[in-house]
């Protein structure tokens, strides 16, 4: 289809709005294109986290000379002619607004060749002003060039997040279409360096590894497709035992469109119901065919928000494909429905996610319930009194009394603090301590994850991780703070890391304070862990002897008191 100017009518039916936030959307916008254009091979590369350099070369069907100027133009598109189109929009791109958008904020240069011309053209549009076309020598194909993004939108550019992450960002979105799109070819190098090479042989599972790395590839069970089905999903979904602290290991694809839709994510966590505990999620990545007419992606200007016609049947389909996948896989070796991090903890043995009430005596609390406003008070910062444990409560709080009352104590923020306390204590004694391993652990992360953690190597050391780049994106694991003894080291690397991609602010200043905060976080005690009246009894001691018991290192509470006075005072006694 020759590119045209979308009319009036059609374009102002389209959800309007500024495409390009940040590098990353820029990279998806040219890598749909090249999508679009029937790509075999798209190589990405960029500089400085993008906003230097954004280079997409692919070997698409080009653009003919003639057609060239309106490729920049607003509203310009070959993918779209009539409103009627937009009920069954088959290509990523339909806007014709991306190219334009894109250069009203950066240099950019085009060059591109159609496939059957005899020369390619060369198109420089700076900051929106299109300079004249001129004819070079080129293979066929694109390529496009972005330099200098938000250069005159300084606004823009300040509140760009720092090259890391933006790098971030770029990696995860190339490594999503690279597995979406087995048979394309893709390349991605950021400063110089390859961070992700498909050889675009269709092989899914290939490219699963190249994503994730051979160890978690390897876990991850296949759902194949289901041929004639209307709605049909297929991909990879983890064993429950492979999980991640969050969310963003769920990728959708409808249509060969990556998506966010929280409905598709709970028809995931639905079918993992019991399977996982709370606060853990599985990875995931799916492809959804569903028929065009019954999916409208003109919902959201960077269209990866969708809505489909019949919302439960899709979440019907998804839900019970992936939970046949997962009932069908009983076989794996050593599944530890309730395994927390760590696998040797005895206290967590009794299943993670009970809620069954660990209290000393009858209860008629309902946990559910919201407590009184007294209750709901928090006390300021200071030392606490002595505490007697009197029981848990939910597997997460511990009932503890003193003179002046009662005490709920939650546990995980409570361990935070002693765990912080004792870690930043030992650093400045410079008694920090840290445990050999009897055997060095090879551990493989994703490609952004190494990145991450790379950045993070330095400060790690200081706090008594021994961690040395092993390989591309590998890691050896020598030592670890003698802290996080007794967990299972390798996941305990994988918890903090994990932490990095929650926070992906980066730790500027007082790094090594706020890097022990998050580690503490991952290793403390989770809530629903039942602990014995002596890890109960431990636990109390331990925090009553901190300097500033009452917050966790994150500042959030640790506990809630009901003085004797208020008690009284609910129970009608004064
Ligand atoms: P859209 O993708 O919504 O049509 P864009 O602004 O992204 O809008 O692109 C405008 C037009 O330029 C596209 O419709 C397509 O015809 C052409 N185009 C853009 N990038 C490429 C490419 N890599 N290869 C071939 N044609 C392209
Ligand atoms: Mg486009």
């Amino acid at each position: 289809m020759p590119i045209k100017i979308l009319p009036e009518k059609v374009s102002s039916a389209i959800a309007a709005g500024e495409v390009v936030e940040r590098p990353a959307s820029v990279v998806k916008e040219l890598v749909e294109n090249s999508l679009d254009a029937g790509a075999k091979s798209i190589q990405i590369a960029t500089e400085e986290g993008g906003k230097l350099l954004i280079e997409v070369v692919d070997d698409g069907c080009g653009i003919a000379q003639e057609e060239a100027l309106l490729a920049v133009a607003r509203f310009a598109t070959s993918k779209l002619q009539t409103a009627q189109d937009l009920f069954a929009i088959d290509t990523l791109g339909f806007r014709g607004e991306a190219l334009s958008s894109i250069a009203a904020v950066s240099r950019l240069e085009m060059v591109t060749r159609a496939q059957g011309e005899e020369v390619g053209s060369k198109l420089i549009v700076d900051g929106g002003e299109i300079k004249p076309l001129s004819s070079v020598g080129s293979p066929p194909g694109t390529v496009i060039r972005i330099r200098n993004l938000f250069y005159n939108v300084p606004a823009r550019r300040k509140f760009l997040k720092t090259e890391n992450t933006e790098r971030r960002w770029i990696t995860r979105f190339v490594s999503r279409y690279a597995l979406a799109y087995p048979d394309v070819r893709f390349q991605l190098q950021q400063e110089g360096r390859t961070l992700l090479q498909t050889s675009g042989n269709g092989d899914q599972r290939e490219v699963l590894t190249e994503v994730f790395g051979l160890e978690t590839a390897r876990q991850m069970i296949a759902i194949p497709p289901s041929p004639g089905a209307e709605i049909s999903v297929s991909g990879f979904v983890s064993p429950p035992e492979l999980n991640r602290s969050n969310r963003r290991e769920l990728t959708f694809f409808v249509n060969g469109r990556w998506v966010q839709d929280s409905s598709l994510s709970a028809a995931v966590l639905q079918a993992y119901h019991t399977l996982l505990m709370v606060g853990r999620y599985p990875i995931a990545v799916l492809f959804l065919q569903v028929p065009p007419e019954q999916v409208d992606v003109n919902v959201h200007p960077t269209k990866s928000e969708i809505r489909f016609r019949e919302p439960d049947r899709v979440f019907a389909v998804l839900q019970r494909a992936i939970r046949a996948t997962l009932m069908g896989h009983t076989s794996a070796p050593g599944v530890d429905l309730h395994s927390t991090w760590s696998r040797d903890d005895r206290s967590s043995s009794s299943g993670a996610v009970s809620t069954d009430w660990a209290f000393a005596g009858e209860s008629s609390f309902d946990p559910s319930a919201s407590p009184p406003r007294s209750l709901q008070g928090v006390l300021p910062s200071g030392t606490i009194p002595l505490l007697r444990a009197v029981g848990q409560i939910g597997a997460s709080y511990l009932v503890a009394e003193s003179p002046d009352g009662l005490y709920l104590v939650d546990q995980h923020a409570a361990h935070e603090r002693i765990l912080f306390e004792k870690m930043m204590a030992d650093r400045d004694a410079g008694a920090l301590e840290s445990q050999n391993l009897l055997e060095a652990q090879t551990i493989e992360f994703s490609h952004a994850e190494a990145v991450l953690l790379q950045e993070n190597l330095e400060a790690l050391k200081e706090l008594g991780f021994d961690i040395e780049p092993f390989g591309d994106r590998s890691f050896r694991l020598r030592a670890i703070p003698s802290l996080v003894t007794g967990k299972d080291p390798a996941f305990a690397l994988r918890s903090v890391v994990e932490e990095f991609e929650e926070n992906e602010e980066p730790l500027a200043d007082a790094l090594e304070a706020r890097l022990a905060a998050r580690i503490c976080k991952r290793i403390a005690i989770k809530a629903g862990q039942v602990l014995s009246v002596d890890e109960q009894r431990q636990l109390l001691r331990d925090l009553e002897s901190c300097s500033l018991p009452r917050t966790c290192p994150h500042g959030r509470p640790t506990m809630i008191h009901l003085s004797v006075d208020a008690l009284e005072r609910q129970f009608g006694r004064r």
